[in-house]
């Protein structure tokens, strides 16, 4: 009766996961969307505790308050910018729990199982493994604990794929041999140290796409695990969040112009640095009252978020600027960059925490062509997605990334704290074009005085 009832929610969960990532396709259903996959997720667990096999219950309730515990206090203390983190830090959580359903399995039963069983169980230990000190590096990278910079030397790639074809060899040896309890280790060893040499030659600023490969892994290594102990929820699941994350990982390749190839071994932020070392055009700083006269008077105004917004949480203030030039008569659009930010969708969430109308939120395409009728771009600290060389400079590390076109507008502004760069660390040459004016400060200061100056205006 409980196997029933757990095969049930099972199925639950999975059609609950499948609605849930349908609804996190549009920003207007992404709430449901969550909640959906959230309760799923509930069903997925309550099945699990009817399960058979489970003889007692202590240790899981132990494992449910530790986890619930780790888990309220991130959503809690985790701030917005700092998300990209602590995702990676999940993945190396949850990756490391398929790994270790691996070893436990192999630990129960030995090597008894069927051929089959013994490859699933494998091929979850090694991407559980690799997955779990990938993630780690990732988080490290982002959190600053390690160096941003990408980690090479000579002989790396060479390095690297011979740690890759041992990992395998050993995969084949255990196979051949189910009772080499060394074997097997060896593997999960080598799989952990692949892991880590697979991240660090990556710059933080391909993090996001490594990361979301990562998370793809992740989902690959629970399928393996649900073949490895017949369990039909985390087949399904694994394998929706595997593709998903690929699939995310190639619309963030595409959004940056760049192969996945070329993100898993270009060693980016190399070049990066080094076209950052070119010096930088004179800029030409602006008034926060010019600033406010030129909004107030203008037929359209676009704001352009990025990073820095995030960074300010001026995402409140903008909107409040943006109801006070719309009461004036002025048309407010928002330009949304597909990688503005630290991560997918990162703008869309901001603004829709702030209230920002979903149909005033732009995207790239549609928005470029109505810049050249733009009276006035506000750049809201973004850099790299309004950056003119990617579009102009062939040889610019971010050549060919598609951008937004704000230096077509009539007049540019600038608001950033100072001479910062953005994520990938280049130069960007539209705050020294003639159109361009620099307001410097936090970005959300600046716009809570330039709403007090509108008002004023
Ligand atoms: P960005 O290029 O990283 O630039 C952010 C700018 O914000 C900086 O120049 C900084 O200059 C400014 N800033 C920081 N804090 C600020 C504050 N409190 N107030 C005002 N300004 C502030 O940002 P972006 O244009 O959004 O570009 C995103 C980058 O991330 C791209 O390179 C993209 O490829 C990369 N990326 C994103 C994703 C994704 O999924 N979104 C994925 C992969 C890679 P100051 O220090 O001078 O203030």
């Amino acid at each position: 009766m409980s196997h029933y009832f757990a095969e049930v929610s099972y199925l639950l969960a999975s059609i609950l996961f499948v609605f849930g990532l349908k609804g996190l396709s549009h920003p207007d259903s992404a709430r449901r969307g969550m909640h959906l996959a959230q309760f799923g997720m509930l069903m997925a667990i309550i099945g699990t505790l009817l399960h058979k096999d489970i003889v007692s219950y202590e240790w899981i309730i132990v494992g449910l308050i530790i986890g619930s515990a780790i888990g309220g206090s991130i959503a809690h203390f985790v701030p917005m910018t700092a998300l990209p983190q602590q995702t990676a830090l999940s993945h190396a959580f949850g990756a490391f729990a398929a790994a270790l359903v691996g070893v436990s399995e192999y630990h129960t039963h030995g090597g008894t199982a069927s051929h089959f069983t013994l490859g699933a169980l494998g091929a979850d230990v090694v991407l559980g493994s690799l997955t779990t000190t990938g993630s780690l590096i990732a988080t490290m990278k982002l959190q600053g604990w390690l160096p941003g910079a990408p980690f090479t030397f000579q002989g790396q790639k060479v390095f690297n794929l011979a740690l890759l074809a041992a990992t395998v060899g050993c995969f084949g040896w255990w196979l051949a041999v189910p009772s080499a309890a060394v074997a097997f280790y060896f593997m999960a060893v080598l799989a952990l140290t692949v892991g880590v040499m697979l991240v660090l030659p990556i710059g933080t600023a391909d993090m996001p796409v490594v990361m979301s490969l990562l998370n793809s892994y992740a989902g690959l290594a629970a399928t393996a695990t649900g073949f490895a102990i017949s369990n039909n929820v985390l087949i399904i699941a694994g394998t929706l969040n595997g593709f998903s994350g690929f699939i995310l990982s190639v619309i963030m390749c595409r959004a940056m112009n760049r192969s996945i190839r070329n993100v898993l071994f270009g060693a980016f932020g190399q070049a990066a640095e080094s076209a950052a070392a070119t010096g930088a055009e004179p800029m030409r700083e602006i008034s926060l009252d010019d600033t406010a006269v030129q909004l107030a008077y203008a037929r359209q105004v676009v704001f352009v978020p990025g990073y820095g917004m995030a960074t300010a949480q001026a995402q409140h203030a903008v909107h409040e600027l943006a109801g006070m030039l719309e009461a004036r008569g002025v048309i407010v659009k928002y330009a949304i960059h597909p990688v503005a930010g630290r991560m997918p969708g990162h703008m869309n969430v901001l603004l829709a925490e702030a209230n920002v109308p979903y149909s005033l939120l732009c995207e790239l395409e549609a928005i470029n062509p109505e810049f050249p009728s733009t009276d006035v771009a506000v750049v809201i600290g973004a850099n790299d997605v309004v950056n003119p060389d990617a579009r102009d400079n062939p040889g610019s590390a971010i050549a060919g990334m598609p951008i937004l076109e704000v230096d077509h507008a009539k007049s540019v502004i600038v608001l950033k704290r100072g001479q910062g760069k953005g994520f990938s660390g280049l130069e960007n040459p539209l705050f020294s074009k003639p159109n361009t004016g620099m307001l410097y400060g936090d970005a959300k200061d600046s716009l809570m005085r330039l709403a007090e100056a509108v008002r004023a205006a």
